[in-house]
């Protein structure tokens, strides 16, 4: 029997990019709740997730971490958010849809999300570039603050999908960032770094993914990594 692979996707800066309205979104709910303006530049938030986000902000403006005004801030960005891309320049990369697509032929492989978006803005961001249907299954943002404990929670997630015999060799993630290749090593799956999110080939590489492209637009050393090695 073939052995299952499967791949896990990273969202921004490796399957879109939302021109800018994700970063609208977390400035207008700020100002919305707080009245303040949240200097972003400032924020650490490329490949962190938006717990971790949400987090610095918070300790920035002095506002107790409680669930209550968690919830309360994650409604807010949420109805921004979709305000916000509803008008937004962003986009695809390209190579994006045809490699979701052959990986959604091919038996025996199946692809899931390991984003630091909230499921809700995943949702809110994939659905309006209309990749939402590829994804049956991800690990969230609202999971945890730490991306290796989201790539330790999506292991156990698809163990419990298809078996406790799965080997972290069976999983490919596909990210833009450092952290996106550092939550791989960190679970034992394979990386493949795309420089399409900011980072460079030479930032990537320093990390030492199992695969570094440029982009996915010539995206058949994937297929044969993913082909090849479990
Ligand atoms: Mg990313």
């Amino acid at each position: 029997m073939t052995p299952l692979r499967i791949i896990l996707w990273d969202i921004d800066g490796t399957l879109l990019h939302s021109g800018g309205a994700g970063e609208r979104a977390i400035v207008l709910a700020t100002q919305a709740l707080y009245g303040e303006e949240i200097p972003l530049q400032e924020l650490d938030y490329r490949g962190r997730t938006d717990s971790l986000i949400v987090r610095q902000i918070f300790s920035r403006l002095n506002i107790p971490w409680s669930e209550e005004n968690v919830t309360r801030y994650k409604e807010c960005y949420l109805r921004h958010l979709a305000e916000e891309i509803s008008r937004s320049s962003g986009a695809t990369y390209r190579g994006v849809e045809p490699l979701l697509s052959t990986i959604q032929r091919m038996p025996d492989w199946c692809q899931g999300l390991l984003t630091g978006n909230f499921e809700g803005g995943a949702k809110i961001k994939l659905e309006h570039f209309g990749l939402g249907h590829f994804f049956s299954f991800g690990t969230f943002g609202d999971q945890s603050d730490c991306r290796n404990e989201l790539a330790r929670s999506a292991l156990q997630l698809v163990r419990k999908r298809w078996g406790e015999a799965l080997s972290p060799r069976q999983l490919f993630l596909i990210g833009d960032t450092p952290h996106d290749i550092l939550c791989a090593k960190a679970i034992g799956a394979y990386s493949v770094a795309v420089a399409t999110g900011g980072y460079s080939l030479s930032e990537l590489a320093a990390f030492r993914p199992t695969m570094l492209l440029p982009d996915l637009e010539q995206f058949e050393p994937v297929l044969a990594l993913v082909k090849g090695r479990w």
